[in-house]
């Protein structure tokens, strides 16, 4: 859905790095090279931006239950 703010294990501000990530994955990084360049060097921060899947255009294609 959306990025975490930071990162639970180091505190470390992650919410920053998707766009950036995505920018970098454009222009041919690979996804290694894409983290070190963003500064990123531990594994706990790398798994973040690796299982993050930005679903929210998808969720709201789904109507909500309130009415
Ligand atoms: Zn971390």
């Amino acid at each position: 859905m959306i990025i975490l703010l930071h990162c639970f294990t180091c505190v470390k501000i992650m919410a920053n790095k998707w766009e950036a990530d995505l920018g970098l994955l454009k222009v041919e990084y690979t996804k290694g090279d894409a983290l070190e360049s963003l500064g990123l060097k531990c594994y706990c921060c790398h798994q973040i931006l690796l299982a993050h899947m930005d679903l929210i255009e998808k969720v709201l294609n789904y109507p909500s239950l309130e009415k």
